[in-house]
């Protein structure tokens, strides 16, 4: 078994990873230099939109899935009549426009923080009037860790926020005062049977996830974010991996996004779970039967962000993922997950474990 994956990041790697447990062969697509998944198979280094290069992998591999969610949809389009290519490009092509995947929310009964379109600085003030303040200023398309966003909280910031974002297509949602995030990861094949990991509790900063704690014992908020996940696959006749992320607000679930791949939440079940997200995800595609996405231990991932410091090296109780990337400032370097017998336990770790590493 081939498997083509288009990105060749820290998921491309962790995915290489998984696959060589399959015994299956990767081969990636990704215009840099080096990435993280070179450590795993052939990179083709051209443009992800790059028509030979797709034709290339297209003839040989036996299915093509991808890390990266900002894949033109076109390009995928050009190659599924030679190749399945999973997850559906459609779920893609939701997941990269906000409106798009906030309307499907709705369509799908799935609760959302209020939102308004906006093309044009008379929308943005409509948006600030109709939804109330603080509001986000989100850019439609190709936006990620909370860049292309600007909290408006007092009418002065409309004008800045028109400036600093104004010219692309952008939404608008009201502000929601979380108690916390979550996030739940699915996966689905194309028989239509569907796994889902337990529910993981995620603590962002700057826009940018910061650590992931996972199993959280939140039963009556499990059962509604697996139900909102089983609307999804089902609606998307998805195959693959899916995640969403969700706020929490008392008993109540409202969606953010969902992400059509692996996900940076899901990193813990690389040791925590029975079958890890990165397993899932190549089984669902390849054809092969799901494994079981029970949690084996209290898990608890931090993200190295900027830089690896020493002491992430030295961990006696933390294992560390280094994914092997050039260190810049915002940019994710790797992670440390945790395991523990209990969640106090866990949650002690990470709270020493991020005083040390960030
Ligand atoms: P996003 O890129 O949309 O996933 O946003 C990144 C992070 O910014 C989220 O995980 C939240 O921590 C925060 N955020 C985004 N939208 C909202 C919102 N409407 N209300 C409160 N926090 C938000």
């Amino acid at each position: 078994m081939r498997i083509g994956i288009i990105g060749a990041g820290q998921l491309g790697q962790m995915l290489g990873f998984a696959a060589s447990d399959l015994d299956a062969d990767c081969c990636f697509l990704d215009p840099s230099v080096a990435p993280p998944a070179a450590a795993c198979g052939e990179v083709i280094q051209r443009p992800f939109d790059d028509a030979d290069a797709l034709a290339r992998m297209a003839d040989s591999c036996d299915v093509i899935t991808y890390e990266f969610e900002n894949v033109p949809v076109t390009a995928l389009q050009r190659i599924v009549d030679r190749v399945p290519v999973y997850p559906p490009p459609e779920a893609l092509r939701v997941a990269q426009d906000r409106l798009d995947e906030k309307r499907l929310f709705d369509e799908l009964g799935i609760p959302l923080p209020p939102y308004h379109a906006i093309d044009s600085r008379e929308d943005m003030e409509d948006a600030a009037a109709k939804l109330g303040l603080p509001m986000v200023v989100k850019s439609r398309r190709l936006g990620y860790d909370g860049k292309g966003q600007f909290i408006v909280r007092s009418a002065d910031d409309v004008a800045p926020a028109w400036n600093a974002l104004g010219g692309q297509a952008l939404i608008a949602e009201q502000w929601v005062p979380f108690d916390f995030e979550v996030s739940t990861i699915g996966v689905r094949d194309a028989a239509g049977d569907v796994r889902i990991y337990p529910l993981t509790r995620n603590v962002h900063k700057d826009g940018i996830l910061r650590t992931s704690c996972s199993p959280v014992d939140e039963s009556p908020l499990s059962d509604k974010a697996s139900e909102y996940m089983h609307r999804l696959l089902e609606h998307l006749d998805y195959v693959g991996v899916l995640a969403l992320e969700l706020f929490v607000r008392g008993n109540n679930l409202l969606a953010n996004e969902f992400a059509p791949r692996v996900h940076n939440s899901g990193h813990w079940t690389i040791e925590g779970a029975v079958t890890s997200q990165f397993e899932n995800h190549l089984r669902a595609v390849a054809g092969l039967p799901l494994g079981a996405t029970d949690s084996c231990v209290h898990a608890g991932m931090i993200n190295l962000i900027g830089e690896i410091p020493d002491a992430a090296r030295e961990l006696e109780h933390g294992r560390l993922h280094d994914y092997g990337k050039e260190p810049r400032p915002g940019r994710k370097l790797g992670h440390i997950t945790v395991v523990a017998d209990t969640a106090d336990e866990r949650d002690a770790l990470i709270g020493k474990i991020s005083r040390t590493v960030t």
